[in-house]
């Protein structure tokens, strides 16, 4: 592939909860990559639709899961996994929560490792140490390694805005900051959330759900600049200009490089 990208989606994550957190490598990530605190996600604010409109660049009503019961697409689109796929891209998922496997179709990824957020205390962690393992070894084209602690361990269980939440952004972003100090050279990485969450909830059109950071970090990219009208449509169309990939012409966002 023409380049390779690590995308890292931190589940539940703020812009406001990123900057309060207290992790000084977020100031080094403003500093490096473009960056938003202010993008759009879709409604309904649910991790399952969220990561299939990141994914298909297509908002819920069109792809049609609008909850986290996965369900196949009537019109079929492709989305990035496959669409990488056709052009020969080895494709890398590193997951803790399992309903977030049908993002990436049967037969995409080449290396996919899943284990049970429910039944580990540190999960992001332990996949982020497989990710780093992997893309050590095995240099895949295209990488997604996804954080869900932010939003069950933090949002869900003690609250938008805790203390637990931002310790567990804060966690989040050394595990980013883990990947991008050894592949940083290397890959394009592209860090995100799905929505954000108010209370102990999200799913809302609530600012405070709706609005997500993002940093692209890489040369397509001018490091320090802020970007504007933002929606985690973009990302696919993102990821494809990088990589070299003609984009599906459904897609509805627009390459931000
Ligand atoms: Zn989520």
């Amino acid at each position: 592939m023409q380049n390779k990208v690590i995308l890292i989606s931190i589940d539940g994550m703020r812009p406001d909860g990123l900057q309060q957190c207290g992790n000084p490598y977020v100031e080094t990530l403003k500093k490096e990559a473009a960056y938003t605190f202010a993008a759009q996600t879709v409604f309904p604010s649910i991790t399952l639709p969220c990561h299939m409109s990141l994914f298909y660049s297509l908002p819920p009503m069109r792809h049609g899961v609008v909850s986290n019961t996965f369900v196949p697409q009537v019109h079929q689109v492709m989305g990035l996994f496959e669409k990488l796929r056709s052009y020969g891209s080895v494709n890398a998922f590193f997951y803790g929560w399992e309903p977030i496997r049908d993002v990436a179709p049967p037969t995409t990824c080449k290396f996919a490792t899943h284990i049970n957020a429910y039944m580990d205390e540190s999960v992001d962690t332990l996949l982020t140490d497989e990710a780093v393992k992997t893309i050590r070894e095995r240099k895949p084209d295209f990488v997604f390694l996804y954080q869900v602690e932010t939003d069950e361990k933090g949002g869900h269980d003690a609250g938008w805005m805790s203390e637990e939440y931002l310790h567990r952004i804060s966690l989040a972003i050394d595990n980013a900051r883990r990947v991008i100090e050894e592949f940083g050279d290397e890959y394009t990485v592209i860090i995100t959330a799905d929505h954000g969450g108010h209370e102990r909830m999200h799913g809302t059109d609530l600012p405070e759900d709706m609005t997500i950071p993002m940093f692209f970090r890489g040369p397509q990219f001018e490091a320090g600049r802020e970007l504007e009208n933002v929606s985690i449509l973009d990302i696919t169309p993102t990821v494809a200009a990088i990589m070299g990939v003609e984009p599906e012409r459904e897609w509805e966002g627009r390459a931000l490089c």
